[in-house]
């Protein structure tokens, strides 16, 4: 049974540390497709490494840090998610 850190590195390595929506390489962000809270596991195929924008982008976090982090104005921030969540699903039905 692999421990959280051994679970993260091993979904790194999978994939190449390149975030899988905007594919910026040196990610380090591991993002619950289905989150914990809604029955997600932490198998791998649960499991995609994100960039720290996009992981925020699709986090529930407020609109005012994402604005003051990543610059983007709070009123292009739904459609800049819903861009992230696509690509997300996009993903995991291939
Ligand atoms: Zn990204």
């Amino acid at each position: 049974m692999l421990n959280w850190r051994e679970i993260r590195h091993e979904v790194l390595r999978r994939d190449n540390r390149c975030c899988q929506v905007c594919g910026k390489e040196h990610s380090g962000q591991v993002h619950h497709v289905t989150p914990r809270s809604q029955g997600g596991t932490d198998e791998l195929s649960n499991l995609m490494t994100l960039c720290g924008k996009c992981h925020m982008l699709i986090s529930p976090v407020p609109e005012w840090l994402i604005t003051k982090l990543w610059g983007i104005p709070s009123n292009e921030i739904s459609a800049a998610s819903q861009a992230v969540q696509t690509q997300v699903d996009k993903i995991i039905n291939k």
